[in-house]
């Protein structure tokens, strides 16, 4: 139910970006608005609106495309110091002083990488802002957390308490790449983040099926879905992303033509009345027309079954990120980042951001650790085979 107090926050926060009528009904209770095109969706406790589709930084595409995207209706930037080595933030802010700083919606990350602290956020924090231009981002997130301790840190919780205080951002969140269930988790529980950025796609259908063999060794808590959820119910924005995975695997995709693999998958996701908004990457119009096509499409039955036959019979594949093998490996590697590479290298066909997230990792250390003990094979719950990609990353890294 749409209460008054957040139909208005919705108002007042649309109307920054949008001039005109907008097209939904005082007693909407969708939490949704149809403007010029485009679907929105309210994030949450925060009361923006944004759109069903958003855009992801890493890279942002070229110049008239961007423009083209934006005027399309997107209106929220998910961006990081670490995209493009701050080239996506410059372009970010380049972009907010063209279009104006009120038609758009940006996230900016930072990590806890290496030795951090309070002081190292705050730094990395000022570094984003200089280089989007602005005094201040709408969501802060944690870039990639994979530690349920880390959200709950006094230096985490401190850096984002005197960012708010000095006007520096609006809200608080955190991306998750990895340990989704123990992560997403702990946010939910400490109720201290106002959005989750969270890999979310078509391989978390059988989700709940799994969700036993989760349970209790990970957090006690429900399987992915549910624990979205409970997100929701307290408010909290969910913006999914990694949502087209394995696109090159699932070769049997003609069965939902005329939709394309990544509108089928796109439409999936947006289905879940928990999600406000997709991430991803449009590189090129035929990308873009792709993509901004899915809002307001509904799934339909026979959709959703085609996607749970494909997931099913690609299921193997595809590494959730769930942490489940992480302490089954006597070295404690960031086995979910290796594959994440891989995936990049095998699925998305990109190249470069597999290497850049290969260093990230410190990748060709943390292979050489690998004793092949196949521990995390077993411990898997989705059966992957780990060495094998282990073994295509060496390769890719020596070539
Ligand atoms: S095979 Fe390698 S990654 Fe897997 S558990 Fe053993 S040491 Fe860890
Ligand atoms: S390899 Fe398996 S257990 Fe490990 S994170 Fe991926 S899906 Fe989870």
């Amino acid at each position: 139910m749409l209460l008054r107090r957040d139909f208005l926050r919705l108002i007042t926060a649309a109307a920054g970006w949008a001039s005109g009528t907008l097209a939904w009904g005082r007693n909407n209770p969708s939490r949704r608005i149809l403007k010029n095109g485009m679907h929105y969706r309210l994030l949450g406790r925060t009361g923006l609106a944004v759109s069903e589709i958003s855009l992801g930084g890493s890279p942002l595409p070229e110049w008239p495309l961007l423009l083209r995207i934006i005027e399309r209706g997107v209106n929220y930037i998910d961006t990081s110091p670490s995209y493009g080595n701050g080239n996506s933030e410059r372009q970010a802010g380049r972009l907010m002083k063209t279009v104006g700083r009120d038609k758009l919606f940006i996230g900016t990350k930072f990590h806890l990488r290496g030795p951090w602290s309070e002081e190292s956020i705050v730094r990395s924090v000022e570094g984003s802002l200089s280089r989007l231009d602005t005094d201040c981002v709408d969501v802060l997130l944690i870039h990639g957390a994979s530690e349920p301790e880390a959200l709950t840190d006094d230096r985490v919780l401190g850096a984002f308490d005197r960012m708010k205080k000095e006007g520096k951002c609006r809200f608080t969140g955190l991306s998750c790449h990895e340990n989704h269930l123990a992560v997403v988790g702990r946010a939910v529980d400490c109720n201290r983040y106002d959005v989750i950025t969270v890999g979310y796609n078509i391989y978390n259908i059988d989700d709940g099926g799994r969700a036993d063999a989760l349970r209790g060794r990970q957090t006690g808590q429900d399987g992915f879905q549910g624990l979205l959820r409970r997100a929701a119910a307290k408010d909290i924005g969910i913006v999914a992303m990694k949502t087209l995975k394995s696109l090159v695997r699932m070769a049997d995709w003609k069965q939902l033509e005329p939709l394309t693999p990544q509108q089928a998958m796109l439409k999936w996701v947006l289905a879940d009345e928990c999600v406000s908004s997709v991430v991803t990457e449009m590189m090129n119009m035929e990308e873009m027309e792709q993509d901004l096509a899915v809002p307001g499409m509904p799934l339909t039955g026979a959709e959703s079954r085609a996607l749970a036959r494909l997931a099913a019979s690609s299921s193997r594949l595809v590494c959730r990120s769930c942490g489940a093998c992480r302490s089954s490996c006597p070295e404690r590697l960031p086995i979910p980042g290796i594959l994440r590479a891989w995936a990049y290298m095998e699925c998305y066909g990109k190249k470069d951001r597999a290497r850049e997230e290969l260093d990230g990792i410190e990748a060709r250390a943390v292979l050489s650790r690998c004793r092949d003990c196949g521990n995390c094979e077993t411990a898997c719950p989705y059966g992957l085979g780990v060495r094998s990609k282990f073994l295509a990353v060496r390769g890719f890294l020596a070539a």
